[in-house]
């Protein structure tokens, strides 16, 4: 069975491309019962954030996507990158290097005169080490091939040849004694026993100095699957507007982590025409050979329209669950916790039916459940105040009383007496439930104003509507 990673750097938040390599990681490993191991790689301890690592864990949970295992320190590997380093001396695929910065200066003068691409060509390869400074630090470099080719073979982006003339001894332990980037994934994918490596394209260069690392040490090398970059819907980079946004904003923004998981999946790859499937589908179906080549376009518009789907299709008592885990993050949130007792939730579960059927993100779903929470009378905006004119208000004068005979305040039945109403008094329905409509949610739009009657029964209907009768 596959053991894959994920490989963050906490130097940003999981971001939205980083969310789907963790979920194709995710889905490759768990649907043919393997692992996904959780590596931070933290060796560059200027950029590294503590807070990014809590965001990072925060993000794959709330996305449901668990990992095998302990969460892994590179940083706390740094002695056996060391000893393979070391080991690499020995054996004779690497060498101390001490070339100075004036050395590298002319190598880089020469380069750009001739119009070439820098390649470092270090004399420490041949030179005997016994002729180096006394006291003068050194770095270890790799000792590559310099002819032939590195190639990588690809599941997403084919067979991609190097040629080995064009790259130089790579640096594999720094003059501090701190290894590379590149030196720490391949030790650490190899000691972690990764069988699959399924990450963004732009580190396809460094699988083949990876590579190159692999052979020097006659390591068996991972299957590579490098995947496109999300792009903007106009085709450029992702833009903060665009949706390059940490995981967190999307949870703030009222998105379900099922409907971001099945946006996701989507971007670049597909399941013949299948847009929506669910977690058990995903895991049946997905596959890195299937991953396109081309970047895919994140688009806000589709992704609402699934997380409207998912809405629809959440169970009522989940969605208040998750509502209730947003409030805080909400500015109209803390009012609505203050209200919460248990009474307000059963209220709001009866009117989570009529809700969902219209909320693209529980955001929305939380606007909409505003007439709630609000105080008696009730804040009209202007276009409830509108309604509210000489004529509404008259309207609901002459309906209250039949109102108040009602016998069971059911949205049927209440619908029955105002039908009848408006026909007796020559009015088209909309004439008699907008103003209804504005004096029960101080708003122009609501779910259906039956349902609202309902869901805030008897007395309080009553009273809103005398609140705002002529
Ligand atoms: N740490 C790298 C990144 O965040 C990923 C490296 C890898 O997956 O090999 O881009």
């Amino acid at each position: 069975a596959p053991i894959v990673r994920f490989a963050p750097s906490p130097t940003g938040y999981l971001h939205i491309g980083g969310a789907r390599t963790a979920l194709f990681n995710w889905l490759y490993a768990k649907g043919r019962g393997g692992k996904m191991l959780l590596r931070i790689e933290d060796t560059d301890r200027e950029r590294n954030n503590p807070e990014a690592v809590a965001a990072i864990v925060d993000g794959l949970k709330w996305l449901e996507l668990n990992w095998d295992g302990d969460t892994v320190s590179q940083f706390g590997r740094a002695h056996r990158h060391r000893q393979v380093a070391e080991e690499l001396l020995a054996n004779g695929h690497a060498y101390k290097c001490w070339l100075t910065p004036a050395e590298l200066d002319a190598m880089r003068e020469k380069a750009q005169a001739e119009k070439q691409p820098l390649t470092i060509r270090s004399p420490w390869r041949e030179r005997d080490p016994a002729e180096a400074p006394a006291g003068v630090p050194y770095v270890i470099r790799l000792k590559a091939p310099r002819e032939g080719e590195t190639v990588v073979d690809d599941q997403v982006q084919g067979r991609v040849v190097f040629q080995n003339k064009e790259l130089d001894d790579l640096i594999i332990l720094r003059s501090d004694g701190n290894p590379t980037y590149n030196l720490a994934v391949v030790v650490d994918d190899h000691d972690m026993q990764v069988t699959n490596i399924i990450r963004g394209v732009d580190h396809l260069t460094n699988a083949a100095r990876q590579t190159q690392i692999y052979d020097a040490m006659g390591w068996e090398i991972p299957i590579f699957a490098h995947v496109p970059l999300i792009h903007g819907p106009d085709g450029a980079k992702l833009s903060k507007r665009h949706g390059a946004l940490g995981i967190e904003a999307y949870k703030e923004m009222g998105y379900l982590p099922a409907a971001l998981r099945n946006y996701l999946v989507r971007l670049g790859w597909s399941h013949g025409n299948d847009e929506i499937m669910s977690t058990s589908q995903m895991l049946d179906w997905f596959d890195t050979v299937d991953i396109n080549r081309s970047a895919a376009r994140f688009d806000f518009a589709k992704l609402e329209d699934l997380n409207g789907h998912y809405i629809r299709n959440t169970d009522d008592q989940e969605l208040l669950n998750r509502i209730e885990d947003l409030l805080p993050y909400l500015p109209e949130g803390g009012r609505i916790v203050e209200r919460l007792d248990a009474n307000m939730r059963a209220n709001w579960l009866n009117a989570m039916p009529g809700l969902k059927e219209r909320a693209k993100t529980l955001v929305e779903l939380v606007q909409a459940s505003e007439f709630l929470f609000a105080d008696r009378p009730l804040a009209l905006d202007d276009k409830a105040q509108k309604l509210l004119d000489a004529e509404g208000r008259q309207r609901l004068a002459d309906l209250l009383p039949k109102l108040e005979a009602a016998n069971r305040w059911k949205a049927a039945e209440l619908e029955e007496i105002v039908r009848t109403y408006a026909e007796a008094a020559g009015a088209k329905l909309g004439k008699v439930a907008q103003p209804l409509r504005a004096a029960l949610t101080g708003k122009a739009v609501s779910p259906p104003v039956f349902d609202v009657m309902a869901v805030l029964g008897r007395d309080e209907a009553l009273a809103r509507i005398k609140d705002q009768a002529a």
